[in-house]
């Protein structure tokens, strides 16, 4: 393929990857975002494949190979993962694009045909070692992310005394590793620093994330996807390919402002968040938090049945129990019933439910919930007091009142969907153990809550055939 065609394809796929990404921005537009970036990945693939500087059967041969064995894995993992472990999966393939930098980088480095002389040269060094820096943050972190997700690494925060210090002690020697690698002279001289450097990268990457207490876990997920955005971009730098170095910017970027969002969601400050130096240092461990008193009041499904046939206003808030019981299509069943009966039903949706950004309009989406009846937190929050039933689904930490109550909580200032402001509140889990975050819920113990226990999934469908029956 010559360079113009290839250019040509290039900005084809810039521009389907754009496309993608503003069909992403909306749930009603998502699906077809999704093909648009399917389409510009395939087109990406098949123009980089028959360029000048591939297309040899020798070269050729060994990447169709490697291809089809990363494809066979990806096809793999994706039929095998539950809806619960994509948060993990996610995490999983951030660290992947975060290894590769690291790969490509020793790789470019080590490559015999560099031919490069004086400011080039330097640039090119530059590329690589900033490369391989991001690259192994990315891979480092999002390997502990992924253990804290799928609950092999303890949520609670690891704080090490004087930790923010140790991190700037290890950019300062970063920094100063770096001179010693461009003014390095040969292959074997610069590879010292570059090694160390890499094995501090990785060190901070592991840090930085074990101190991030379970509720900022949110901010941690969209970070790195926004660093194995620029993980990719610096791939690109280093491969001098154009393409990789925009998209690794759009993803970089979008991830970016993505963790603007989240930030603003949980009430955490953006740029602390951006510089890796935020914690929990407002909070106290669960354990020391003044556990809430009172008596929990708990209702059969018959009673919930009850009450939701006689609301007039409905408000379903779905959390992370929802999508382990997937009990999102029992729960657009009873939505459809009540409906039909003249009852008005809508979602409130916090911005950090479940375990990934999305989680819940995605399994939504899956039940074929019409849109414009799920609310965004900010949207809905005023309408809880005219509210007859709130019905919480497997959520806890976004219904947790001690955020606005108790300056020492560990969600302490995050908002909250305020379902206890509703007539009544019925929370569906499957004991009072705590959320995520690892907090005790007062909702739990107010007047106006009842809880009904059991897997959400089975409850639900207790409740649909009472209803059902009572039609
Ligand atoms: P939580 O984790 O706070 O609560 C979920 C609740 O669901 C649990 O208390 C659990 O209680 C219940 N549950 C679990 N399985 C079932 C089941 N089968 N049936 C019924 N209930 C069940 O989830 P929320 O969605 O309320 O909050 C999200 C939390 O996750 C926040 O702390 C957020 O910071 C964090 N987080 C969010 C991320 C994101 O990007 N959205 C990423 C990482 C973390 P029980 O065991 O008693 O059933």
């Amino acid at each position: 393929m010559s360079q113009g065609l290839l250019t040509v394809s290039y900005i084809g796929a810039t521009i389907l990857f754009i496309l993608s990404l503003g069909g992403l921005s909306n749930p009603e537009t998502a699906r077809r975002g999704n093909l648009f970036g399917i389409i510009g990945m395939g087109v990406a693939i098949v123009a980089t494949l028959m360029s000048a500087r591939l297309a040899h059967a020798s070269t050729l041969a060994p990447i169709i190979v490697a291809m089809a064995i990363g494809g066979a894995v990806g096809v793999f993992a994706a039929i095998r993962v539950k809806m619960t472990q994509m948060p993990e999966l996610v995490a999983l393939m951030h660290s992947l694009v975060g290894l590769a930098a690291v790969l490509v980088g020793y790789a470019t480095y080590f490559d015999p045909g560099a031919t490069l002389t004086g400011a080039e040269k330097t640039i090119h060094e530059v590329e690589i070692y900033v490369g391989i820096l991001i690259g192994a943050v990315t891979f480092s972190g999002s390997v502990v992310a992924f253990g804290k997700l799928a609950g092999k690494v303890s949520g609670k925060p690891l704080t090490l005394p004087g930790r923010h210090q140790f991190n700037f002690g290890l950019l300062i020697v970063t920094v100063l590793l770096g001179k010693v690698f461009l003014n390095a002279h040969g292959v074997g001289e610069g590879l010292t620093p570059l090694l160390l450097m890499t094995l501090i990268a990785l060190i901070f990457g592991v840090h930085m994330v074990m101190a991030i207490g379970g509720a900022d876990m949110p901010v941690v997920v969209s970070m790195l996807n926004s660093y194995s955005g620029w993980a990719a971009a610096a791939t690109g730098f280093m491969l001098s390919n154009d393409l990789l170095i925009v998209v690794g910017a759009l993803v970089g970027s979008s991830g970016a402002i993505l963790s603007y969002i989240m930030c603003r969601a949980m009430n955490r400050k953006f740029f602390a968040v951006i510089g890796g130096g935020f914690g929990t240092s407002g909070g106290t461990a669960a354990s020391s938090a003044e556990a809430p008193a009172g008596e929990v009041v708990a209702v059969s499904a018959q009673e919930t049945a009850e009450m939701l046939r006689d609301a007039k206003n409905v408000v379903i808030v779905p959390g992370y129990g929802m999508a382990v019981a997937q009990a999102q299509h029992t729960v657009f069943e009873i939505t459809q019933f009540l409906r039909g009966k003249g009852i008005n039903v809508r979602f409130a949706i916090h911005p950090v439910a479940g375990r990934m950004p999305g989680h819940m309009n995605v399994l939504l989406a899956e039940a074929k919930v019409p849109y414009d009846i799920v609310m965004e937190m900010d949207e809905i929050n005023e309408d809880f007091p005219s509210t007859d039933v709130a019905m919480v689904i497997g959520a806890n930490d976004i219904v947790n009142p001690s955020a606005m109550e108790d300056p020492n909580s560990p969600i302490a200032g995050m908002p909250v969907l305020e379902v206890w402001k509703a007539e009544t509140s019925i929370v569906m889990k499957r004991s009072m153990a705590s959320g995520y975050a690892g907090v005790d819920n007062p909702l739990f113990y107010k007047e106006n809550n009842r809880m009904l226990f059991g897997d959400a999934k089975k409850m639900l469908d207790e409740v649909l055939n009472h209803l059902r029956a009572s039609a």
